[in-house]
């Protein structure tokens, strides 16, 4: 496998599924032109579309050609209902039927980062890391992640099978896994792929107060993107634009890249659907954010955004939980 860029493309957009529709053609430029600029890391997901994303991956894959430049990682663990309602199953035989299903769609023979989507309540752990630490020993997996996990369920992950990364929500307005999850994995070599890394569009500075979303779209409903809270973090995003065009000539949408690959052995998901999303990442390596500066940045955002919300409404349902009836909270 070789050594993955830090920065990831995410296909959760190009799977169309809560983002308001994909164009397959652009999706498949998207990744050729991630590929072009030296991204050489793709993540996607089944669920992205009900095999949509993992589909048109595969076939920007075959247009691309050169597979072994490219570490492509997908997760398993989300089943969903032909009306697509979506929930945790790490089951053995879910699991085992979804590498299958993954490798015929993205037509590889093997997947270089395999991760548990959301833990699964219902099945133990070492269980389910016994079936991946299976598909490490068959080869047609190279390596193991986890995604939403706690520390507490990664400690016990790692009893029964090699942990190589953690795919957490991160970024600047989304900093919940600061408090142990980030500390734990930075000590424990697990590399953090930080997932909604320009915290689903807020972060590249082209949002305004009469931004509009389809209801399909998540940010329609999304609690950051409703007033009177959007415009906390508008406030927030005009802020950071300013200190990264003074101090570093950057815009906000690179600080708030930059800033996740210098928090420790991270890699920036980065959701793209259309190739001149990623004219900006050029401008993202070659520099780095001084402590100073940081420290600034904070203070921008505790005086900009007095009630923050996390990023929970995204939160696949889980089977243990009394009021779950089968239905996505989205
Ligand atoms: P994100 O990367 O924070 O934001 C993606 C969105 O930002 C894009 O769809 C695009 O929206 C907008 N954008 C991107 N580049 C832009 C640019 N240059 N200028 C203006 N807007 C731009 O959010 P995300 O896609 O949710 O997260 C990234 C990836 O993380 C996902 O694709 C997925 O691979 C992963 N993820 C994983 C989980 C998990 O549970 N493991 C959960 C969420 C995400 P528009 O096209 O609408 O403009």
């Amino acid at each position: 496998v070789p050594k993955a860029s830090r920065i990831c493309l995410g296909t959760w957009a190009i799977g169309a599924w809560l983002w308001g529709g994909a164009d397959d053609d652009n999706s498949i430029a998207t990744v050729a032109a991630a590929v072009d600029q030296g991204v050489n890391f793709i993540d996607t997901a089944p669920v992205y579309g009900f095999g949509r994303a993992e589909e048109v991956v595969g076939r920007a894959l075959k247009k691309i050609g050169g597979r072994d430049r490219l570490v492509i990682a997908t997760k398993a663990g989300l089943e969903w209902t032909p009306d697509e309602k979506v929930f945790r199953n790490c089951a053995t035989k879910r699991l085992q039927e979804e590498l299958e299903a993954s490798l015929q769609r993205l037509q590889v023979d093997t997947i270089d980062l395999y991760q548990v989507h959301w833990p699964d309540t219902q099945v133990p752990i070492a269980e389910t890391a016994g079936v991946m630490k299976g598909f490490l020993d068959s080869g047609k997996v190279k390596a193991i992640g986890v995604s939403n996990y706690s520390v507490a369920q990664m400690e016990e992950f790692r009893k029964e099978c090699p942990l190589h990364s953690n795919q957490p929500p991160y970024n600047l307005f989304e900093r919940g896994i600061e408090a142990d999850i980030l500390p734990f994995t930075n000590q424990n070599k697990i590399t953090t792929l930080a997932y909604g890394a320009i915290c689903r569009g807020l972060l590249s500075g082209r949002m305004t107060e009469s931004t509009a979303f389809p209801e399909t779209d998540l940010r329609s409903f999304d609690p950051k993107f409703q007033a009177p809270r959007y415009q906390q973090y508008l406030k927030a995003v005009s802020d950071l634009q300013q200190l990264a065009s003074e101090r570093y000539g950057k815009n906000v949408l690179q600080l708030a890249v930059r800033w996740i690959l210098d928090q420790g052995q991270t890699v920036a998901l980065w959701g793209a659907r259309r190739p001149d999303q990623l004219t900006p990442l050029a401008q993202v390596s070659g520099w780095q954010l001084n402590a100073d500066d940081k420290a600034d940045i904070d203070r921008i955002l505790s005086a900009a955004v007095t009630d923050p919300i996390g990023p929970e409404f995204m939160g696949s349902p889980d089977r243990s939980d009394p009021s779950y009836n089968g239905a996505h909270p989205l």
